[in-house]
C-alpha cells in the first residue's frame, strides 16, 4: 500500500518542537527540556493540539504522557517515543520517532482514509531520566507504584517528582495505561546515537534487540597509612590494587568480548583521596552491555572470578556488588519483518539489522506487547550534545519506511480479523 508522507510538514513539525527550551549556539542550537520543565509542559501542550490537528483524541495525563488516541476502533498500533531531553541535548533524540507517529497518522489518513487504520501515538514522559529513567512508559505499562513516584526526586535540583507534578498542573489527572485489547503493538525511531550506520553507508537500521545493561560496584578494602612512613612490603594499598584489577580486567574481559559487547569503569573513587595518605577503601563502577543474554552471564563469571583471585593474593579484600541489571529485550521478529520490506522499497541494499545499544522505552513496552525499532544514522554517531544531527533526507526517508511498515503491519492485522 502506497502512504505518502508530506516531507516538509514532518521537518516543520521537528523544527517547531525544537524551540521549546532550545538552547546552545545560535548556528547548531539544540535544547534542554527536562520533563516537567515550563519548557517541556509548552512542548506537550504543543503537541496535544498538533495530535488533536490530525484528528486523535489527544491529552495529557497525570504523569505528563501525552497520548493521542485514535478515532478508529482497534486493534491500533502505538507508535511514538520521547519528548523530555537530557540537559544540554540534541533536537532530535526522541522528538523523531514522535513526529513520526504525528505524521504517519496524517499520511495514512491522506492517503488511505477509507480504511480508518488506527494509529495511537505518544509521547512518554522522562524516558531521560530526570527523576526516574523511562518514568512515562513504566507508567503506561503500570510497572511503577505511586509510592516509588513518592520517593522520586529530580536528580539536577532535588525537587520532588509530585511537587513537580503539581506544578505542571497535572495533580489528580487520571493516567493513560496500555490497553491489551487494543494494543497490538509498539514501534519506535529513534536516532541512532552511535556511528555504525554513518561509518558502513547504512542509512536505516532494523533493530533486533536493545541490550541488556548489568552494573556493579566493586569495593577495596585496605588500610590507611602514612604516605612515607610504610613500606611498600607493609601496606594494604586499596588504590593500587584497584588499578591493578582495573587493568586485569580489561585483559580478560578483551577475548570473552562479543562483537556488539561494550564495558566501562565510569567512575573510581580513592579514600581517602590524598597525597601523602595510603588510600584505604576505594571503589570503581563497572558497567557492560550486550545484546546477548549468555555474553552478559560469562562477563559477570569473568568479574566473579577477578573478585575471587584478588582475594587469594591479597593483601586487599575485594567485595562485588551487583547494583541494577536490564535484561537484553527482543524486538518481534515478524514486525521486523514488515521494516525490513519497507526498507527494501524505499532504500534497498542501504539498510542492516542491529542491535540498539542504548536503552529506549520499546524495552519496557517489549514485556507486554510486540515491539519493534527503526534508527536513521546520527551524523559523526554524536548523541545527548547540542551537535546532534541526521541528514534531512534522511529523517524523511526514516519516516518513509515506518509509514510503510505500520501500514502494511495494520492490513495485515485487519486481513487476520476478517
Ligand atoms: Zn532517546
Amino acid at each position: 500500500m502506497n502512504v505518502t508522507i508530506h516531507p516538509q510538514r514532518l521537518l516543520e513539525d521537528l523544527r517547531q518542537l525544537a524551540t521549546f527550551g532550545r538552547a546552545g549556539p545560535d548556528d547548531h542550537p539544540g535544547i534542554h527540556r527536562p520533563s516537567l520543565s515550563p519548557q517541556d509542559m509548552t512542548s506537550r501542550h504543543w503537541l496535544v493540539e498538533r495530535m488533536t490537528d490530525a484528528g486523535l483524541d489527544a491529552r495529557i495525563d497525570g504523569i505528563g504522557n501525552v497520548v493521542g488516541r485514535s478515532k478508529h476502533l482497534g486493534p491500533a498500533l502505538l507508535i511514538g517515543s520521547h519528548t523530555d531531553s537530557q540537559p544540554r541535548g540534541g533536537w532530535l533524540d526522541g522528538s523523531l520517532g514522535v513526529v513520526y507517529g504525528l505524521e504517519i497518522v496524517r499520511a495514512l489518513h491522506e492517503s488511505q482514509p477509507s480504511l480508518n487504520l488506527p494509529i495511537d501515538v505518544v509521547s512518554f514522559i522522562d524516558e531521560e531520566g530526570t527523576f526516574i529513567g523511562s518514568l512515562g512508559s513504566l507508567s503506561f505499562c503500570n510497572q511503577i507504584t505511586s509510592l516509588e513516584v513518592g520517593d522520586a526526586t529530580n536528580q539536577q535540583t532535588g525537587q520532588p517528582l509530585n511537587e513537580a507534578i503539581t506544578e505542571a498542573g497535572l495533580l489528580g489527572i487520571d493516567l493513560t495505561r496500555l490497553e491489551p485489547d487494543r494494543h497490538m503493538a509498539y514501534l519506535e525511531a529513534h536516532i541512532e546515537q552511535g556511528n555504525i550506520l554513518e561509518s558502513e553507508g547504512s542509512r536505516i537500521g532494523v533493530v533486533s534487540t536493545i541490550v541488556g545493561i548489568r552494573n556493579f560496584d566493586i569495593r577495596f578494602e585496605g588500610k590507611v597509612n602514612h604516605a612515607g612512613t610504610t613500606p611498600m612490603n607493609l601496606r594494604k594499598d586499596a588504590g593500587s590494587s584497584l588499578i591493578n584489577f582495573a587493568y586485569e580486567l580489561n585483559k580478560t574481559l578483551q577475548p570473552i568480548a562479543g562483537p556488539n559487547t561494550v564495558w566501562t569503569i565510569g567512575r573510581v573513587n580513592f579514600d581517602p583521596g590524598a597525597t601523602s595518605v595510603i588510600p584505604g577503601h576505594a571503589d570503581l563502577t563497572l558497567q557492560f552491555r550486550d545484546p546477548a543474554l549468555e555474553v552478559l552471564d560469562r562477563f559477570e563469571r569473568q568479574v566473579e572470578e577477578l573478585v575471587a583471585t584478588a582475594n587469594r593474593t591479597g593483601p586487599v579484600h575485594v567485595s562485588l556488588h551487583p547494583s541494577s541489571a536490564i535484561k537484553p529485550s527482543a524486538m518481534d521478529k515478524n514486525l521486523q519483518n514488515h521494516l525490513v520490506a519497507a526498507a527494501q522499497i524505499h532504500a534497498p541494499g542501504a539498510w542492516k539489522h542491529m542491535p540498539s545499544a542504548a536503552g529506549h522505552d520499546a524495552m519496557t513496552l517489549a514485556d507486554q506487547l510486540p515491539c519493534a525499532m527503526l534508527f536513521v544514522p546520527s551524523i559523526g554517531g554524536i548523541s545527548h550534545d547540542y551537535a546532534e544531527d541526521t541528514k534531512e533526507a534522511d529523517i524523511i526517508l526514516g519516516c518513509e519506511i515506518l509509514a510503510t511498515a505500520a501500514a502494511s503491519i495494520l492490513q495485515s492485522t485487519s486481513r487476520l480479523k476478517r
